[in-house]
């Protein structure tokens, strides 16, 4: 068995780069909530990976990039309908700064997202406020402090990966043991200094299966694209191992 772990980015009224339509995501969740797919937590996902949680066969883990205001506004509340669980990774520097003025949010798509990063980070970034209140539904963890963006600050690798952890330790009271690679960008010098500053499951871009092997360096995620005729079709694939295993080596991306 493999669990397929999903990646979003944006959830806005129409579909774009990297973004789902809210009528999408809504089919999508629906799927699950319907054919009774269980959403794993981050920690029972990385208990999952060690061989130390039982997941139901039918078992999906769900993330979402980057920390778009989008997820908590659109995401949240169908989510929270549903009853489903979901990960979002930040990227903490951004999210600091948003949080230091309250804007209105604007719908944003994710090239114009990105420029409004500097100027007007809270329009279209969630802030530490929003992480708060909404995790009853997500859990968070580390996408890095800069996304390698340097929007705000230069930054070196080792201070990227701890800051970002401090700053969830500060905030949000807890070790973070969750990296996931910013562009999915990651060689294995980066994998050790993150180890050494405490980060234990790495989470990629690549397609691929997920097995309870204790092998915590490349957790593989499907870029999630269409409606829930998409979404089953590759659940089935990426949930059973052979299958899974031979998609990914004709489609690594
Ligand atoms: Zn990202």
């Amino acid at each position: 068995m493999s669990i397929p772990v999903l990646m979003y980015h944006h959830v806005l009224p129409k579909n774009g780069f990297i973004c789902s339509s809210i009528e999408n995501f809504t089919k999508q969740m629906t799927f699950l909530k319907e054919n009774n797919f269980y959403t794993l937590s981050s920690n029972e996902f990385y208990m999952y990976k060690k061989g130390k949680f039982k997941a139901p066969k039918k078992s999906v883990f769900i993330t979402f990039d980057d920390g778009w205001r989008d997820n908590i506004i659109y995401a949240y509340p169908i989510l929270k309908k549903l009853n489903l669980k979901a990960t979002i990774f930040l990227v903490t520097e951004w999210i600091d700064k948003a949080s230091e003025k309250k804007e209105n949010f604007e719908i944003t798509y994710h090239n114009d997202c990105k420029k409004m990063v500097p100027e007007n980070p809270n329009k279209i970034l969630m802030s530490w406020d929003d992480v708060c209140k909404s995790s009853d539904v997500f859990d968070f963890h580390s996408h890095t402090n800069t996304h390698r963006d340097f929007y705000f600050n230069q930054s070196s690798w080792e201070d990227d990966l701890y800051n970002s952890r401090q700053t969830i330790k500060e905030k949000l009271g807890f070790e973070d043991k969750h990296l996931c690679w910013p562009r999915g960008y990651f060689d294995d010098k980066l994998v050790k200094k993150a180890q050494n500053i405490g980060y234990e499951i790495f989470h990629t871009t690549k397609r691929g299966i997920n097995l309870a092997d204790n092998k915590l360096l490349h957790v593989n995620r499907l870029a999630v694209k269409k409606d829930e005729k998409w979404l089953k079709k590759n659940l089935f694939i990426f949930s059973n191992t052979i299958l899974g295993s031979l998609y990914a080596k004709i489609k690594p991306q």
